[in-house]
C-alpha cells in the first residue's frame, strides 16, 4: 500500500536528490563552486543525452524538412555586432554599494509604503513619520518571488511596527527597478542593508568575452556565443547550397551558450553556461507567418508531454505587442510550474527577416533565395523555437520526483522516493537483478540477460543486498523497470523473469521475448 506525500521543500529535494545520486553536482565543489555553473554526474549525463537524443529525433531525423549542424562556439566578432548582441545584448544591473552586491534592476522589487490618510488629516503620531507633504511612509524592496505583492505588504507592515505607528496602510503596488524615478532611487532600500545604497541601473553585457590568438588587445577580442541560432543565420547559404532544401524548412543545433547572468539562480534554471536547442524554421515571405508560428507552440507543448512533462505544468504567455522588439512580429513563450513559480521554458519567437538581412548587410552577401513560382527573389522569414536542455532537466526532476509512504506486509512505514521518468529519458532503462550472487545458475541466467540487453539499451547489474534495497536504488534514479532472476526462473519451465513495475510496485512474470517487445514499444 503506498500514499504519496509532498515534501517539505521540493527544490531542496530535488538538488539533494541530484547530489547524492549522481545527476547534478555544483561545479569545481572542491574549491567552494563557482556561482552560476554545474557539472553532470553518471546519471546525470545519461538523462541529459536522452532528452536531447529525444529532441534531435523528433525534430531533425524523424522530419523531411528539418537538417542539423553544429556550429563553433566562438564566431567572427562581427556576428555579434550583426545580430545587434555587441550593442544590446544586456540586462539592467544595480550595484549596492555598501554591500557590493549586484542585482538585476528587473528582478528587484519596490514599493511605496503609504497611509491611507493624507498628512493633514493623519494622527500627529503617524504624520511625524510621513515624507514632508505627502503620505509616503518610507520604501520597501524585496527579489522577486512568486508572492512579490505579499512580500512587499508584510515588509510595509513591519516598517510600520518599527516606526511606531498608527493608521492604515495602502495595498503595496510592487513596481521594479527600472521603474523608479531618479528622486525614487535614492530612497529605496537595498535588500542586502536595509538602507538607500543602490546605484540606478545601468545596462551590463552579458556575453563573455575572450581573445583569440596570442595578441590581447582589441583587434582580437571574440565572444563565447549567448546563444546558438546565429550559427543557423550565419550557415543559412551553406546549407541551401548544399542540403538540397526547399522552403519551408528549418536548420537546428544544440549545443552550449554563455551569459554571463548578473543573478545566476535557481540551481540550474538560470546559470552562466547552459546547452541550448534551437532551430530556425525558414518560410516564403508571403507565408502565413501565424499560422507557422502556432504550428510550433503546439509541437513544442505536444513535444514536452512526450517526455513525461505533466500538461497540467504548462501554459503559454504570449509577450506584450508593445515590448516587442521592432522587427518581431510575435513571441510566445511556453511557460512551465517550477517549484519556485511559473516560469519560461520555451520561448516561440517570428523573427521576420530581420536576421538574415542583418547578416546580408553587414557581410555583403546576399541572403536572398529565388522563388521559382514568382522568378523574384527575397530573404525568407523565419519562426525560432529557443529552449534550454538544463531548463528541461529541472523541469523533468521538478514534476517527476515523488515520495511515498509505503507500507509492507509487515505493517512496516518507510518513504519510498521515486522519480517517475518516462521510459523514453531515464538514464537506466531496466536494471537486472540475480535474486541471490552465490546461486551460480541465478547468476549465470542473470549475466546472459544483461550481456543481451546492454547491447540494446542502458541497464544496470545489480546482485547487492536484498532486492527491496535495490528495488528502492532503481527508483530513486527512475528505473521504469527491474528483473529479478529467481528460482522459478531456472526451476520452472518457460525461462520467465520478475517484472517489478517502478511506479505501479506491481510484480507479474515476463519472458525475455516479451521484455524486448516491452523496451522497444516504450523507449524511443
Ligand atoms: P530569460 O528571460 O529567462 O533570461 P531569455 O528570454 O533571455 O530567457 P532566450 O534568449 O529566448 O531566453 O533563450 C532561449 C531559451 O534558452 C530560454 O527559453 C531558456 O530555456 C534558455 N535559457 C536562456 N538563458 C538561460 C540561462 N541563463 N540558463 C539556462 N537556460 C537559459
Amino acid at each position: 500500500m503506498s500514499t504519496q506525500t509532498e515534501p517539505a521543500n521540493l527544490m531542496e529535494a530535488i538538488v539533494s536528490l541530484a547530489k547524492r545520486r549522481g545527476f547534478v553536482f555544483q561545479s569545481s565543489e572542491i574549491y567552494g563552486g563557482l556561482n552560476g555553473f554545474f557539472d553532470y554526474g553518471p546519471m546525470g549525463v545519461e538523462l541529459k543525452k536522452n532528452l536531447r537524443d529525444c529532441w534531435w529525433n523528433d525534430m531533425v531525423r524523424r522530419r523531411d524538412d528539418i537538417v542539423g549542424i553544429e556550429t563553433s562556439i566562438i564566431m567572427h566578432p562581427k556576428v555579434w555586432e550583426a545580430s545587434g548582441h555587441v550593442a544590446g545584448f544586456s540586462d539592467p544591473l544595480v550595484d549596492c554599494k555598501v554591500s557590493k552586491t549586484r542585482y538585476r534592476a528587473d528582478q528587484l522589487f519596490w514599493a511605496k509604503v503609504e497611509f491611507g490618510t493624507n498628512t493633514t488629516s493623519a494622527p500627529d503620531a503617524v504624520a511625524a513619520h510621513l515624507n514632508a507633504n505627502d503620505n509616503v511612509l518610507g520604501y520597501v524592496s524585496a527579489l522577486e518571488d512568486e508572492n512579490i505583492t505579499a512580500t512587499l505588504q508584510s515588509a510595509a507592515e513591519g516598517m510600520k511596527r518599527k516606526k511606531h505607528v498608527q493608521g492604515i496602510l495602502l495595498p503595496v503596488q510592487p513596481r521594479d527597478f527600472t521603474e523608479a524615478t531618479a528622486d525614487e532611487v535614492t530612497q529605496i532600500p537595498s535588500p542586502a542593508t536595509g538602507n538607500p545604497d543602490l546605484t540606478p541601473p545601468r545596462a551590463f553585457n552579458m556575453m563573455f568575452q575572450t581573445n583569440v590568438g596570442a595578441m590581447t588587445d582589441a583587434s582580437s577580442v571574440a565572444y563565447l556565443r549567448p546563444e546558438t541560432a546565429q550559427g543557423m543565420f550565419v550557415d543559412f547559404k551553406n546549407v541551401v547550397d548544399t542540403g538540397r532544401v526547399k522552403l519551408p524548412f528549418g536548420i537546428a543545433q544544440t549545443g552550449k551558450s554563455f551569459r554571463n547572468e548578473i543573478t545566476p539562480r535557481n540551481f540550474i534554471f538560470r546559470s552562466r553556461e547552459f546547452e541550448q536547442m534551437e532551430m530556425e524554421f525558414f518560410i516564403h515571405e508571403d507565408d502565413d507567418w501565424a499560422k507557422w508560428h502556432r504550428y510550433w507552440i503546439n509541437w513544442c507543448k505536444d513535444w514536452l508531454l512526450s517526455i513525461g512533462l505533466p500538461a497540467s505544468h504548462i501554459s503559454e504567455y504570449d509577450h506584450l505587442k508593445e515590448k516587442l522588439a521592432f522587427y518581431s512580429k510575435g513571441t510566445t513563450d511556453i511557460m512551465f510550474k517550477f517549484p519556485f513559480g511559473v516560469q519560461e521554458l520555451w520561448g516561440i519567437a517570428a523573427r521576420g527577416n530581420y536576421d538574415l538581412t542583418q547578416h546580408a548587410n553587414a557581410s555583403g552577401k546576399s541572403q536572398e533565395i529565388f522563388d521559382e513560382a514568382t522568378k523574384k527573389k527575397f530573404v525568407p522569414h523565419v519562426i525560432e523555437p529557443a529552449v534550454g536542455l538544463d531548463r528541461i532537466f529541472l523541469a523533468v526532476l521538478a514534476s517527476c520526483y515523488a515520495e511515498e509512504q509505503v507500507t509492507d506486509e509487515k505493517g512496516n512505514t518507510e518513504t519510498r522516493t521515486v522519480l517517475r521518468l518516462s521510459p523514453r529519458i531515464a538514464p537506466v532503462k531496466v536494471a537486472v537483478l540475480p535474486l541471490l550472487k552465490n546461486k551460480e545458475q541465478l547468476v549465470a541466467r542473470a549475466q546472459a540477460l544483461y550481456t543481451k540487453l546492454k547491447r540494446k539499451y542502458p541497464c544496470f547489474y545489480d546482485d547487492s543486498g536484498a532486492v527491496g534495497r535495490r528495488y528502492r536504488r532503481q527508483d530513486e534514479i527512475g528505473t521504469p523497470w527491474c528483473v529479478t532472476i529467481d528460482f522459478d526462473t531456472i526451476e520452472k519451465e518457460g525461462d520467465t523473469f520478475t517484472l517489478r513495475e517502478r511506479d505501479s510496485m506491481t510484480q507479474k512474470r515476463i519472458t525475455e521475448t516479451e521484455l524486448f517487445a516491452l523496451l522497444e514499444e516504450q523507449v524511443y
